[in-house]
């Protein structure tokens, strides 16, 4: 008898007055069967101490359910001298704690052979009633998390770096991707309460045809309920033959007993996958710390096998699947056929209008950074910079909806939202700049912009930036090079728009040059402006510019660049509407990364986060240039909708500090780009701020030639792996990073993981010789 097995005895019997066979139980925790002839089998746990004592919180919950007459065999907490019995030092236990458990009999659910489908709808009905049987225990858990808390999944990507098959890898990042995007992002909307948390083959205890009794009730949390059915799916369904339709019959036995939401029903299949996963990248580490241990692995295989199976369907109709039989509907608006709205589309839109990628996605849902197509996958949204906080962000929607349920009118009456807004927005910019316009869309805002700068100047002329785009109208494909000298473009227009250089540091006449060849870029401004045939109003440029191919101009630009334009007489438009925001994570607005103050400021895209809105922030004096009598007036510009809206998305920002988030996870991500550009010879350059980022790909570290055609094809494979960018610039050779905000950093570094893979695998690996 080794000291740790006295030790147990002595506690047994000093602190229970029991005494038998002491023998090791299988599972994840370290329990012990004791045998006593006279007093019975019990079972004894040995756990490390907690902070929010198990011995507090335990009994009361399996009380609850003995109260309520749930017809379960339960183990029930001995009391002992001491509730908390901590075990003596000198044996290999000290700082463990040891509770005492009656002991309850059955076949564990793993161990029944060829189980029917009583059997399962039985284990849905009992879960039910244990979850209905908790209802009222408001508060209990609260804050309660551990490793095994299926809301913290993403806390375990990293350790999918130990699956060493890429082939599993990549599946479980799939099952995690699906598991965030079509579920824990949707916890909210889900009823909440006490779970069992572990409600696996081992801890199920049945007769062989119906199930009774559950163990372990150590790692109960708060949650949403309907993640305990799936985890109880998750572990009943391993290795069966037919997983969905024993699946359905658990789903339907809970049903029975606690009817099921929409939404719970819906997030139910990525709660199985989800658990799965878990399972997995916890063994996966496992592995790595101790592989021979006896009780760790006994699901693994099961996990991969049963995961294999499942990741080859599609989520939707599997989902379907589950909750065949509760006669409720789910997934209603994925009734789509792709190959039948492309010809719908190909007849009924405009062929100018472009669908991305090879093979177009057909996209039904958003939540958070993903983007969920027709099969029910959810994609990483790298490139959505107008969902800003996030997909179909609940407070924004319901920003909308309930002023829409109010009111909604022209901007011809007094209301406060629309004053609020201005308020709150004119805050966030530099004094001095406090007259605002609401419109509908960039473009419409950029037109104003050239407006308000003519009617203050009284001159017609533009100066602009080498590949900038700013609108669609014809006044703004004229000051567009990225339109007018592209496919289809008609050249540079009249004599009033002047083009300037690029401040490009990475190519162009100045590159390399550092901090000087900021202001050599403005010298090149100053000149272009010199020899304008008409003098320009404004000098419009985007802080750093987006379809220039994510260029952040060198420091020093912004400053000596107005100083000229100003000198000449014009104004300075700052085209906020990619970059601001937020986004740069310094800053809100893009300018200041540069310390300096336009004259009129132009937003758009993420100030709605989707819905159409868009403003023109200038001077005073400048906006009273503008009244000369002519009324401006947009019919749906600041309607009270919009207003809220744009509240809503500024509440957002500052309440989930998704400013600060662009920061760090926008360094973060730009340091793995760097180092993408360290090891890749085809990552020329990889640059950005916060979360606007960008690597240019070429083929000749001399030359620079543009490796378009391989960034074109680095996008698809990307694409076919769930992660959703583009490509941008004028050689068509960058691939463009703008995510939602509300990215996490768990996708930053599953990104970056693929981009490098996906480098690999196009043979691009340098040697060493960068
Ligand atoms: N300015 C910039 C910098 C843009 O990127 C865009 C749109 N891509 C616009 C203006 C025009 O905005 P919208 O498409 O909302 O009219």
């Amino acid at each position: 008898m080794g000291p740790a097995e006295t030790a147990l005895r002595h506690l047994l019997d000093s602190n229970y007055g029991v005494s038998g066979r002491l023998s090791r139980l299988g599972g994840e925790n370290r329990n012990f069967l004791v045998e006593s002839e006279e007093q019975g089998k019990f079972v004894l746990k040995v756990t490390a101490g907690e902070p929010s004592a198990t011995e507090d919180w335990e009994p009361r919950i399996v009380e609850r359910l003995v109260e309520a007459g749930v017809a379960l065999d339960l183990p029930r907490q001995v009391r002992g001298k001491k509730v908390r019995a901590e075990l003596a030092p000198g044996t290999g236990l000290e700082g463990l704690r040891a509770r005492l458990y009656t002991f309850v009999g059955g076949v564990p659910l793993g161990e029944v052979r060829e189980p029917g489908r009583e059997l399962f709808r039985d284990l849905g009905a009992r879960l039910a009633e244990v979850h209905l049987a908790w209802g009222d225990e408001t508060g209990l858990l609260t804050g309660r998390t551990h490793e095994w808390d299926l809301r913290e999944l993403a806390r375990h990507r990293s350790k999918l770096a130990h699956v060493s098959n890429s082939g599993s890898r990549r599946m479980l990042e799939r099952g995690l991707r699906l598991f965030e995007g079509a579920g824990r992002l949707r916890f909210g909307e889900l009823p909440e309460g006490v779970i069992h948390g572990d409600v696996n083959d081992e801890n199920v205890l049945t007769d062989g045809a119906r199930v009774t009794g559950l163990l372990d009730f150590g790692d109960a949390l708060r949650a949403p309920l309907v993640v305990d059915l799936g985890i109880a799916l998750a572990y009943a369904l391993l290795d069966r033959d037919d997983p969905l339709t024993l699946g359905a019959e658990l789903v339907a036995g809970y049903h029975g007993a606690r009817p099921l939401g929409v939404a719970e029903l819906e997030v139910l299949y990525p709660v199985l996958i989800g658990r799965l996963c878990q399972s997995l990248a916890i063994a996966a580490e496992r592995r790595i710390r101790e592989p021979a241990h006896p009780n760790w692995f006994v699901t693994e295989a099961a996990c991969w096998r049963t995961l294999e199976r499942l990741d080859a369907l599609e989520p939707v109709p599997a989902g379907r699947a589950l909750a065949a039989n509760t006669g409720v509907a789910i997934h209603a608006e994925f009734n789509v056929d792709s190959a039948e709205l492309l010809a719908r589309r190909k007849a009924l839109m405009g062929a100018s209008l472009s669908l991305s990628y090879e093979e177009p996605l057909t996209m039904l849902r958003g939540r958070g950074p993903y983007l969920i197509d027709h099969t029910g996958r959810p994609h990483l949204d790298l490139v959505n910079n107008v969902c800003h906080v996030g997909h179909a962000h609940p407070t924004v929607v319901g920003a909308l909806a309930r002023q829409a349920a109010l009111l909604n009118t022209n901007t011809r009456y007094l209301h406060p939202g629309v004053l609020d807004y201005a308020e709150r927005l004119v805050a966030t910019m530099p004094a001095g700049l406090e007259v605002c316009y609401f419109v509908n869309s960039g473009s419409e805002a950029n037109e104003l912009a050239l407006r308000l700068a003519r009617a203050a100047t009284g001159r017609r002329g533009m100066l602009v930036v080498d590949g900038a785009y700013h609108g669609h109208s014809s006044a703004l494909i004229d000051i567009s090079p990225y339109k007018f000298k592209g496919p289809g473009g008609a050249g540079a227009p009249e004599s009033w728009v002047s083009v300037v250089p690029v401040a490009d540091g990475y190519r162009g006449a100045h590159k390399g040059q550092g901090r000087d060849a900021g202001e050599a870029y403005a010298r090149e401004l100053e000149r272009v402006l010199a020899a304008a045939e008409e003098p320009p109003a404004a000098f419009i440029s985007e802080s750093i510019l987006s379809c220039g191919g994510q260029v952040v101009p060198p420091e020093g630009y912004f400053k000596a660049a107005y100083a000229h334009v100003r000198a000449a007489g014009a104004l300075c438009i700052a085209d906020e509407v990619q970059v601001g925001f937020g986004r740069v994570g310094e800053h809100f607005w893009a300018f200041e990364l540069q310390d300096v103050v336009p004259d009129i400021v132009v937003l758009g895209k993420p100030i709605g986060n989707g819905h159409p809105l868009a403003a023109v922030v200038t001077t005073r004096a400048i906006a009273e240039s503008f009244a000369n009598g002519m009324e401006w007036f947009a019919t749906f510009g600041g309607n009270p909708v919009s207003a809220a809206v744009g509240l809503a998305v500024l509440d957002v920002i500052r309440d989930e500090g998704l400013q600060e988030r662009a920061r760090t996870n926008g360094s973060r991500f730009l340091e793995g780009l760097r180092d993408l550009a360290a090891k890749h010879a085809l990552v020329g350059d990889a640059r950005g701020v916060g979360l606007f980022l960008g690597i240019e790909l070429i083929r000749d570290a001399e030359t620079l030639e543009p490796a378009d055609t391989e960034c074109a094809e680095l996008v698809e494979r990307m694409k076919r792996r769930g992660y959703l960018l583009s490509v941008d610039g004028p050689l068509h050779n960058v691939v463009k990073i703008k995510p939602p905000l509300a990215i996490q950093l768990e996708d930053v570094e599953s990104v970056l993981g693929a981009l490098d893979e996906e480098l690999t695998s196009m043979g691009d690996v340098s040697g060493g010789e960068k």
